[in-house]
């Protein structure tokens, strides 16, 4: 048996106070964050020295006994949230995300952490200071629940019960697989598979841009220019949903059937600042992908990778991260490593030996090529460590 970390995440049903409260919570939490990164820097520019969530969650703390509207505030869902940040240094360090910014109001994804003193009863749960509040119980939920999680998601509040659950220890599948993500397509399997995005995404891009030109024609912060505002919020939010579930979907499958599944390392940030198509092949595609195109596809890529690495490490399998170079320019048969192997977007024609295939399956089968190499050569650096991840990440 081993132990893994696994959340479920239900839509809350607050009423009108419970939803000030969580909004004041969310409110203060996102003070708390921007205090704390403000102090982070400033005392890193002038003495060069590092502060982390041991130095700063007392100064928190002290504030608590000096301001009355601080203590309305569960202590140790700010404690959670200066140790967030803690998260989100380790993660920019480490080349997974960028620099931690400050939060903004309506802007930033609002969240925060109780860590201890809730409760769960069928369809309710009891949140510190908040009291019991009912959701919308749409499966059950395993294991025992370590932490609760708290955000904010358009209009509405969920909550995500973190839980640890005991698993039988899988025997990893023999199965590998090289996966090339896509702009147009989700991503290409070495196997040949093809995940398309969702059909639907076509229709909110239209709407999309349909609101959009709209929005631009009214005037700023009018009544009219807050409704259509408002629309395209709950749009953005519909888009995130069905792509959870759609990526959900193609990460479970992928996992059950492959016990070593290899990806490009490359920055997710990187990928989707710019509309290049990928390091080797800057541009291909810039206009289609540029814009609105790319606010809704764009997002899928780091959590498809997050998903999948933590769900092949519950069945004990590996994920493999492989320098991106010349993946989609080298020819598999005899080695060929040219730009003229792709002169069209979606085809791979070698013009050594005249091999030809769809050009992201042609990307994931040397994809899984490096990862075998990278794993031939003991190259432990590869592998991260699975099994727990997927669960405790900064907000
Ligand atoms: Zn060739």
């Amino acid at each position: 048996m081993k132990t893994i970390h696994k959340a479920y995440r239900f839509r809350l049903k607050p009423d009108v106070e419970q939803c000030r409260q969580l909004a004041r919570i969310a409110g203060v939490c996102r003070l708390v964050w921007n205090l704390c990164l403000e102090q982070r820097k400033v005392v890193y520019s002038s003495r060069r020295m590092p502060l982390n969530s041991y130095k700063q969650i007392p100064e928190v703390t002290k504030l608590r006994h000096e301001y009355d509207w601080l203590r309305e505030i569960p202590s140790q869902v700010l404690q959670q949230k200066v140790r967030d940040l803690d998260v989100a240094y380790k993660n920019f360090f480490e080349g997974h995300a960028d620099f931690p910014e400050r939060k903004k109001k309506g802007r930033s994804t609002d969240s925060f952490r109780f860590p201890q003193g809730f409760k769960i009863d069928n369809r309710r749960v009891f949140l510190p200071k908040i009291g019991w509040v009912g959701f919308f119980k749409s499966r059950d939920i395993k294991g025992e629940p370590k932490h609760m999680k708290v955000s904010r998601d358009g209009k509405h509040w969920f909550v995500s019960v973190c839980c640890e659950v005991e698993i039988a220890n899988a025997v990893p599948k023999s199965k590998a697989a090289g996966i090339d993500m896509g702009i147009t397509k989700l991503c290409a399997l070495s196997d040949g598979t093809v995940i398309e995005n969702p059909t639907c995404f076509e229709r909110y891009k239209r709407k999309l841009a349909k609101l959009q030109r709209r929005l631009a024609r009214k005037k700023k912060f009018s009544k009219n220019f807050c409704k259509v505002k408002s629309k395209i919020t709950a749009l953005h939010t519909r888009i995130a949903n069905t792509r959870r579930d759609f990526i959900h979907k193609a990460t479970t499958g992928i996992a059950k059937n492959h016990g070593l599944v290899v990806f490009e390392d490359l920055r997710i940030k990187n990928m989707s600042k710019s509309a290049k198509g990928s390091i080797d092949n800057p541009g291909r595609n810039v206009r289609q992908k540029s814009g609105l195109n790319r606010s809704i596809l764009d997002a899928g890529w780091g959590e498809f990778r997050r998903q999948l690495e933590y769900k092949v490490g519950w069945a004990n399998g590996i994920v493999v991260f492989v320098n991106p170079k010349n993946t989609s320019r080298r020819c598999p048969v005899c080695g060929h490593t040219a730009k003229e192997n792709r002169l069209t977007q979606a085809d791979f024609v070698c013009v050594n030996c005249g091999y030809a295939d769809d050009a992201d399956v042609n990307a994931a089968v040397n994809i899984l090529r490096a990862g075998h190499a990278r794993l031939a050569c003991g190259e432990i650096g590869a592998v991260r460590p699975l099994g727990e991840a997927g669960t405790l990440k900064a907000a």
